[in-house]
C-alpha cells in the first residue's frame, strides 16, 4: 500500500555522493571568471570607453550615452567570447525571486543570415512585457509597462550561456517595481547623511558605503523524498508530520562532521560562486538535521544583495546535480530549527574606515558612538517598520507563530558597550564635558579597543546584535530578498543621521564646542532609544511583557505587520530620505497582502487535499483492519474474554473515529473560512481574514493528522516522515 514511500526511503537511503568536476586551475584563476569586473572591462573596452565607465560607477553617476554602444560591444564580445549565446535583463521584481527573459544576440544582416547584435541602447533599458509581475496597482493607474534599466554598479556577468545584465525595474512613471530601486535610493541615502556626520571627524570623507555579509542557511532533502511530499513541491514545507523521536535534542549537527553527498553539493556549489565573482567563504552544519549554512565575504550592500540572489537560484540547480532540493523556506519543519538570512551590516567610508569599529584614538571612539547611538535612535523609531520590512506568510512561522520567539525588534550591545551606555547616560553636563575633552575621553571611552577584542559575548536570541564591528539583523528570513530589510534600515539611519546633523549644527552655532555638542547629543539618543536596548533572553514570555511595557512593537499577526510601512512616521521617512513616495509603499504593500493570502490559500489547499486523499483514506483502512480483527476475537472468544482481547482494538477505533470526524469538520470548516475571505475586496482585509479564519485551521488539522501518524500502521502511511526526511545518509 504504502510502496510508493518505502521505495523512495530506499533510493534515498542507497544514494552516493556525486562525484564534484573540480577546475584544474587554482580558485584565484577561475574566481570572476564569468563576471565583466574591470579587468575584463580593461581588456575588451577601448581605453576612453574603459574611463568613462569607470568613472560612472566611482562617482556614481549615469552612464553618458554616448558611450554606452562601445560598452556592449565589448561586453559582446567578452560574453561570446565565453560561450554566451543569449543576453537578459536580470532584475528583482517583488515576488522575491529573480527575473529574465533571454534574447539571442542575432539580427538579420539584410541577406537571408543573421550577425551577432547587441547595442547600447539594448545594454541600457529595455522594457520587457511584464505586466503580470506584482505591482500592486501601480502600472494600472498608469502604464501598462514596466521597463528596466541596466545598475551600472554591479557588473554583468554570465550564468546558462546566458549575459546577465543587473537592472533596476520601474514603472512608465519611475515608480519602483523592484527591490534594487528603491535599495539603491537607500543607499544613496545613508551615504549622504552619513557623510555629513562622518565629516564631522574626518573632513576628507566623501562616501559613506554601506556593507552587507549575509549568512544563508538552508535544509537539503534527497529529491526522491521530496517529489513524494506534494505539501514540499507545492508549499516549501511540511504541513504535517510527526517529529521524530530523534532530532536535534543532542545538539550533535551543529558544526558536526559534513556527510559526503552534502560536502559534495556544497564544494560544487562553492566552485559555480566562484567562478561568479561571489565571494563564498564559510560553510557548515546548522543546528537543525539536514540544515546548512552558507556565508560569502561580505561586499557592499547592493552587489552582495545580487549576489545573494544569485546564489538562491544557482544553488536549486546545484542541488538537483546532487540529487537534492533545496529548501529555502523559513520553517520547513515543525519541532526543529527553522532558517534565517542574518544580514550582518556595517557603514564605512572611502577613506577606509569602519563606523562601528571602535578605533585606537578618542576620536575614532567618539565617531565609534555616534554612529552606534543613531543606529539605535533609528531602530528605536523604526523598530515596527523594521519588523515589517523582514515580515512574510513564511518568516512568520519563524518570528511571532507558535514554536517561534516573540516578534519584537530589540538591540543587543553586549556588556561592555552596555557598560559604556550606562557611563554616559548617567554622566551629568560637566561629567560629559569633562569625557568630551580628549584627555579624559582616552581615559573613559578609548578602552574600547582592548575590551572590544574579548568581547565574545553573543546573544543568539536577539533580532538585531552588535557583534563587535557590524550589527547583525538576525530576523531576516531565509528565502527573503535582503534588499527589504536593508532599504529599511539604511533608510531609517539615514534619516537618524540627517537630525543628528542638524542637532549638532543648531549647537555649534549657540557656541558650543564640538566634541561636547557630539557627546550631548548622543547621550539625548542613548537615553531616548532606551526601550530599544535589551541584552536579555529574547525568546522569554517575561521578555514579550516587558517589552509592550516599553512601548515596543508587539503586532504578532503578519498582515497587521505590514501596516508599520503606512504609519505616518514611516511614509515621513520614506519621503525625507527621498526612497519611497506614499504611493508606492502603498502599491507594495497590496503586493505583500496579495501574497500573504496567496501563499497561505495554496497551502490550506494542499492541506485539505492531503487529508482528505491521502491520509483519511488510510486510516479508513487501517480502521476497518482493526474492526475487522475485533470482530473475529469477539466472535472465536465469546463473552467477557473477546471483550478483553478486543478492547485495545476497540479504543484504537473510537480514537481513530474521533480524529477523522475532527479532521473531515475542519478541513470543511476551512473551505468556507476560504469561500468567505475570497469574497473580500480589500487586499489588506482578505490577507486578515486569511490569518483569523483560514490559517487556524491549518493547526487544527495537522495536529490531528500527526497523531493519526503515531497510531497507524507504519507500513500504511503514505508521506514519508520526518524522520525519513531528516536525516541525510
Ligand atoms: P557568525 O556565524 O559568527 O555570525 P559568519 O562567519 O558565519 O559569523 O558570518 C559573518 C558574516 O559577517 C560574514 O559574511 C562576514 O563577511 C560578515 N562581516 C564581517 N565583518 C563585517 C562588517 N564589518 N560588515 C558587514 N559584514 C561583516
Ligand atoms: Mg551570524
Amino acid at each position: 500500500m504504502s510502496s510508493l514511500r518505502f521505495k523512495v526511503v530506499e533510493e534515498a537511503f542507497d544514494r552516493k555522493a556525486v562525484s564534484v568536476d573540480i577546475p584544474k586551475e587554482r580558485p584565484q584563476e577561475y574566481y570572476a571568471k564569468l563576471v565583466f569586473n574591470r579587468n575584463k572591462m580593461f581588456e575588451y573596452l577601448p581605453q576612453t570607453t574603459y574611463q568613462a565607465l569607470v568613472n560612472a560607477i566611482d562617482n556614481k553617476e549615469p552612464l553618458p550615452r554616448s558611450v554606452a554602444d562601445s560598452v556592449a560591444e565589448g561586453m559582446k564580445r567578452w560574453a561570446i567570447d565565453n560561450g554566451a549565446r543569449h543576453y537578459t535583463h536580470w532584475f528583482q521584481p517583488l515576488t522575491e525571486t529573480t527575473a529574465e527573459k533571454h534574447d539571442a544576440f542575432i539580427q538579420h544582416d539584410g541577406k537571408g543570415g543573421v550577425v551577432e547584435e547587441f547595442n547600447g541602447k539594448l545594454l541600457v533599458q529595455q522594457e520587457p512585457d511584464a505586466s503580470s509581475f506584482p505591482n500592486g496597482g501601480i502600472r494600472n493607474t498608469f502604464e501598462a509597462r514596466g521597463y528596466s534599466a541596466w545598475d551600472i554598479s554591479s557588473p554583468a556577468f554570465i550564468l546558462d550561456k546566458t549575459l546577465c545584465i543587473p537592472t533596476i525595474f520601474v514603472s512608465y512613471t519611475g515608480e519602483s517595481l523592484d527591490y534594487k530601486t528603491p535599495l539603491l535610493r537607500a543607499l544613496t541615502a545613508v551615504d549622504h547623511a552619513g557623510t555629513a556626520v562622518a565629516r564631522f571627524f574626518d573632513p576628507k570623507v566623501n562616501h559613506v558605503i554601506s556593507y552587507l555579509g549575509w549568512e544563508q542557511e538552508y535544509f537539503l532533502v534527497d529529491e526522491a523524498l521530496y517529489s513524494a511530499r506534494p505539501d514540499l513541491v507545492m508549499t516549501g514545507r511540511t504541513l504535517m508530520g510527526h517529529e521524530s523521536a530523534k532530532n536535534q535534542q543532542l545538539e550533535d549537527h551543529y558544526f558536526g562532521a559534513i556527510p559526503s553527498r552534502v560536502e559534495a553539493f556544497m564544494l560544487d556549489l562553492e566552485i559555480e560562486c566562484h567562478r561568479l565573482g561571489i565571494p563564498a567563504k564559510t560553510r557548515h552544519n546548522e543546528v537543525a538535521p539536514n540544515q546548512f549554512e552558507l556565508a560569502p565575504i561580505f561586499e557592499e550592500t547592493n552587489l552582495a544583495n545580487d549576489h545573494n540572489m544569485l546564489l538562491m537560484s544557482i544553488m536549486g540547480e546545484v542541488a538537483r546535480r546532487h540529487n537534492f532540493r533545496v529548501l529555502l523556506h523559513e520553517k520547513p519543519f515543525a519541532g526543529v530549527n527553522g532558517s534565517g538570512k542574518h544580514n550582518n551590516w556595517s557603514l564605512g567610508t572611502d577613506t577606509g574606515a569602519m563606523l562601528f569599529s571602535p578605533g585606537k584614538t578618542p576620536e575614532d571612539n567618539l565617531r565609534f558612538l555616534t554612529f552606534v547611538a543613531n543606529v539605535m535612535a533609528a531602530v528605536h523609531r523604526h523598530n515596527a517598520l523594521l519588523k515589517a520590512s523582514i515580515m512574510s506568510a513564511t518568516n512568520g512561522h519563524r518570528l511571532g507563530a507558535n514554536e517561534a520567539p516573540p516578534a519584537i525588534i530589540s538591540i543587543f550591545t553586549g556588556s561592555h558597550l552596555s557598560r559604556i551606555i550606562d557611563t554616559i547616560v548617567n554622566s551629568d553636563k560637566d561629567e560629559l564635558i569633562a569625557l568630551a575633552s580628549n584627555e579624559k575621553l582616552s581615559v573613559g571611552v578609548s578602552q574600547i579597543p582592548e575590551i572590544m577584542l574579548d568581547n565574545t559575548d553573543r546573544n543568539r536570541t536577539s533580532p538585531f546584535a552588535f557583534t563587535g564591528n557590524r550589527f547583525e539583523f538576525r530576523a531576516v528570513g531565509s528565502s527573503a530578498n535582503c534588499g527589504s530589510a536593508m532599504i529599511a534600515l539604511n533608510s531609517a539611519v539615514a534619516e537618524q543621521l540627517i537630525d543628528f546633523k542638524s542637532a549638532i549644527d543648531r549647537r555649534l552655532e549657540a557656541g558650543e564646542e564640538l566634541n561636547h555638542a557630539i557627546l550631548a547629543e548622543i547621550k539625548i539618543l542613548f537615553k531616548d532609544s532606551a526601550a530599544i536596548h535589551f541584552d536579555g533572553n529574547g525568546y522569554s514570555d517575561e521578555w514579550k511583557a516587558e517589552a509592550e511595557r516599553r512601548g515596543l512593537d508587539c503586532e504578532a499577526s503578519v498582515p497587521l505587520i505590514f501596516d508599520a510601512y503606512l504609519s505616518d512616521k514611516s511614509i515621513d521617512m520614506f519621503s525625507r530620505t527621498e526612497v519611497m513616495t506614499k504611493n508606492e509603499l502603498e502599491a507594495r504593500n497590496e503586493v505583500k497582502w496579495e501574497m500573504y493570502t496567496k501563499k497561505v490559500q495554496i497551502e490550506a489547499r494542499v492541506l485539505g487535499d492531503l487529508a482528505i486523499n491521502h491520509i483519511i483514506p488510510v486510516a479508513t483502512r487501517y480502521q476497518s483492519i482493526l474492526l475487522d480483527n475485533a470482530f473475529k476475537l469477539k466472535s472465536l472468544f465469546p463473552g467477557q474474554k473477546g471483550e478483553e482481547l478486543a478492547a485495545s482494538d476497540l479504543t484504537a477505533i473510537e480514537n481513530l473515529s474521533s480524529h477523522i470526524k475532527t479532521i473531515n469538520t475542519e478541513v470543511e470548516e476551512m473551505v468556507d473560512a476560504r469561500r468567505v475571505a475570497n469574497r473580500i475586496e480589500s487586499e489588506r482585509e482578505k490577507a486578515i481574514a486569511y490569518h483569523d479564519t483560514v490559517a487556524p485551521h491549518m493547526e487544527t488539522i495537522r495536529y490531528h493528522i500527526d497523531k493519526l501518524e503515531l497510531m497507524i500502521d507504519n507500513e500504511m502511511w503514505p508521506l514519508p516522515k520526518y524522520r525519513e526526511l531528516l536525516f541525510i545518509r
